[in-house]
């Protein structure tokens, strides 16, 4: 049994800000004197909209969003955009082209092709998606109606360290579900960014969805009304009732980021939170980071020994020092440590020192 809060490494859904946590709680009988909890209420009442409006403008700003794009809170997932954005985006020519560099884009691919022809435009594969392709090596057909790329794979621990160019007029689509809120976006490139909100920006629940006004409106005739993306920004994400209690924890994460001084200080912390673990795989002899040096994820570190017996020993130690979920993904095993921006650097810098006091004891 834990008394105190443990330091919690999760992918996802991943640690929340405790200052947040406790403003929820302190809200959660009685909402700023409305007499019921935010999760009581009517999405239409007066209360919940004005939530609503600030949490979509809160991160607006935060992000500098353009006023040609539209920001949705939607549900299903990273995993409905998937098949939500070929839907509603590859009708231009009928042709979209993927990098498969993970096995979330995998997935992403698989559920394009069902709607059209689609091209991979470059693989990691053949390494174990140790690494982020080069733009060099992006085949991107002229006529693509889109270019898809997960922007940080969050499995692998890899993530682009650029944004790739595309030929004239194919817009990118990127699924920024791991990295969303750490870096600015250069909204002129995209016709699509997408984010499951439960790594980076909210409990799970709520997708955040950025789409430019003129990809709207040119879905696939037999889309479902809540795969059209048309019909979401007409009911302004309220063409049915939208996950209320996720939006308003959006809200007070999005405050706490603007308080912490926004997407900068984000970018200088998860900076100094990934040097201080890959400080210590890089000048170790146990643990090997699984991503190339150059390709290497600032949210998720991947590492192992070598040795799946002492992988294991390093986990349990690890829990019992208070550190835990630095398991890695079911399907690759070895070591991995979330750092979103909820996790502070003194969270990361005790699992830094725990893994050299790890490799110490032997
Ligand atoms: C977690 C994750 C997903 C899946 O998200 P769901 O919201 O569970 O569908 C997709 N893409 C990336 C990059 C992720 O990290």
């Amino acid at each position: 049994m834990n008394e105190k809060r443990v330091f919690n490494f999760a992918a996802g859904p991943s640690a929340i800000p405790e200052e947040v946590l406790a403003e929820a709680g302190a809200e959660i009988m009685n909402y700023r004197g409305s007499g019921m909890s935010v999760m009581e209420m009517s999405h239409r009442s007066k209360a919940f909209l004005s939530i609503f409006e600030e949490t979509k403008d809160t991160l607006r700003r935060l992000m500098k969003v353009p006023e040609d794009f539209e920001i949705l809170f939607l549900q299903g997932g990273a995993t409905l955009q998937f098949a939500m954005a070929p839907m509603n985006l590859i009708t231009r020519t009928g042709k979209a082209d993927y990098a498969i560099t993970g096995s979330f884009a995998g997935k992403a691919a698989d559920e394009a092709k069902k709607y059209g022809d689609i091209a991979i435009a470059a693989s990691s594969k053949e390494k174990n998606h140790t690494y982020i392709p080069a733009q060099s090596e992006l085949k991107i057909r002229e006529d693509a109606s889109y270019f898809y790329y997960c922007a940080n794979n969050t499995i692998y621990g890899t993530e682009w360290q650029y944004t790739p160019q595309t030929p004239a007029g194919v817009p990118l689509v990127a699924d920024m579900s791991s990295d969303i809120l750490t870096r600015y976006v250069d909204w002129s490139k995209y016709a699509l960014v997408f984010a499951g909100a439960q790594k980076n920006m909210a409990p799970a629940g709520v997708t955040v969805v950025f789409i430019n006004k003129n990809y709207i409106g040119h879905a696939l005739p037999y889309t479902p009304v809540m795969l059209d993306y048309a019909a979401m920004v007409k009911g302004d994400s309220m063409h049915n009732t939208p996950p209320c209690w996720s939006i308003y924890m959006m809200g007070l994460i999005m405050k706490w980021v603007e308080k912490m001084g926004g997407i900068e200080a984000m970018e200088a912390r998860k900076r100094q939170r990934s040097k201080l673990l890959y400080d210590v795989i890089d000048r170790s002899s146990l643990y090997k980071g699984c991503a190339e040096k150059d390709s290497r994820s600032f949210m998720n570190v991947t590492f192992v020994t070598g040795d799946p017996e002492i992988d294991k020993r390093f986990i349990a130690g690890a829990k019992e020092a208070g550190i835990e979920n630095v398991n890695g993904h079911r399907s690759v095993g070895g070591m991995r440590a979330s750092i979103y921006n909820a996790m502070s650097i003194e969270g990361t810098q005790a699992l830094a020192d725990y893994m050299v006091e790890f490799e110490k004891r032997g």
